[in-house]
């Protein structure tokens, strides 16, 4: 009998796979990819900032420090490459923000911004529609999610099962669950925004958001490795292709892509850019967010077999290697999950 079954093929999935293993923790992974689109959708990025209110990030430097570390190691288990440290570029609009910058840059925020106020003078910005001056954000980065999922899966090739997991097919007691022939002590659901499917987990308090991007090609834009911020993102992938996002939308909740959001993201590029582009390909997903915008993990009121790893919303990459290991310590070594992101603060809401 395995330890686990991971249901999901995303983020969530891959990231606690990964902790299975160093962990030695036996597991198979069930799940189709095709399911939900959001991972492949994202641009990956972390930020320790909260632009809004010019904030720290909940956690920032203890989830930094274990994404770098944590994805680094995945990177050579895999053979692969996914991770890579990149400045954020933020634009300034009026004087009194450039004021608030340095300030929090010599105090709260001295390891996330940089306090220099920098001049339009990087000829490989010459394209960007930056009319004044910026600031720079340390610490930051971006992971390709796809990549990262794909060569995991390929690493975890015989612990993978790609299909349908069918709920109605679950058979559990006390002490085990089957799903067809596999036999487990726990089952462990990373299902995104489709957990509302999941007729055990379907009470957990998700407010999802869909979100679009576009990828493009703009061969006279020319930064390298940095990240630019100004009402949306735009992230330079490989030579002239870059990402671009993203929309919010809380009402249409699919993967398919829209005519408005087509429109809100060319709205975007224009006041990004001034060259041409052709638009390579248009994404959407939906982003597993919760009421009160943290992770919700842990086990189920009733079966103690069965736990949920969800709510990664729109910061999974900073999340999900802090918050899987907080879950393997509380497994393994019987330590508490910490109580802001413990499914247990929702479990009024289970109905039994
Ligand atoms: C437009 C957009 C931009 C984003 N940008 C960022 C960003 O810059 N930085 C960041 O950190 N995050 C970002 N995110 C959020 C990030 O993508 C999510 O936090 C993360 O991908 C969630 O991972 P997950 O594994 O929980 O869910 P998902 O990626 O949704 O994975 C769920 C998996 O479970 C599978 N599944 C579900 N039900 C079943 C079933 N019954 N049978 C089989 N398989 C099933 C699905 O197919 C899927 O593979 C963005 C998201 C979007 C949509």
């Amino acid at each position: 009998m395995i330890d686990f079954i991971i249901v999901g093929r995303g983020l969530a999935a891959n990231v606690l796979a990964h902790n299975f293993h160093r962990n030695n923790i036996s597991f198979n992974l069930i799940g189709n990819d095709k399911l939900s689109n959001c991972s492949n959708t994202a641009a990956g990025i972390w930020n320790p900032v909260v632009f809004k209110r010019l904030t720290k990030s909940w956690l920032a430097q203890d989830l930094i420090s274990c994404l770098n570390k944590f994805y680094t190691e995945c990177e050579l288990r895999v053979n692969s490459k996914f991770l890579t440290q990149r400045v954020i570029i933020k634009p300034f609009t009026e004087d009194q923000e450039k004021k608030l910058w340095v300030k929090k840059a010599e105090s709260e925020l001295i390891d996330f911004l940089d306090d220099r106020i920098y001049n339009l003078d990087l000829p490989e910005l010459s394209n960007c529609k930056i009319s004044n001056q910026y600031g720079v954000v340390k610490q930051s980065g971006n992971l390709d999610l796809s990549e990262f999922c794909k060569s995991s899966s390929l690493f975890f090739q015989q612990n993978i099962l790609d299909e349908f997991f069918d709920h109605k097919k679950l058979i559990f007691n006390d002490t085990s669950v089957t799903y067809n022939n596999v036999i487990a002590k726990n089952i462990i659901f990373c299902e995104g925004y489709l957990v509302k499917n999941n007729p055990y987990f379907n009470w957990i308090p998700l407010k999802p958001a869909k979100g679009e991007t576009l990828i493009i090609s703009a061969p006279n834009l020319k930064f390298k490795n940095k990240i630019v911020n100004k009402n949306g993102f735009l992230i330079d992938l490989k030579n002239g292709v870059f990402k671009l996002g993203a929309t919010y939308n809380w009402d249409h909740l699919s993967d398919e892509c829209t005519d408005h959001g087509l429109q809100e993201l060319k709205s975007k590029l224009n006041s990004l850019i001034n060259c041409d582009y052709s638009i390579i390909s248009h994404l959407a997903g939906v982003r597993p967010s919760s009421i009160d915008r943290r992770p919700i993990i842990g086990a189920h009121p009733e079966y103690k077999n069965l736990f949920v790893f969800n709510g990664l919303g729109t910061k999974g990459v900073m999340l999900a290697p802090y918050f899987s290991e907080n879950f393997v310590n509380f497994y393994l070594k019987n330590e508490p999950l910490m109580d802001d992101v413990n499914v247990k603060r929702f479990y009024s809401n289970y109905a039994g």
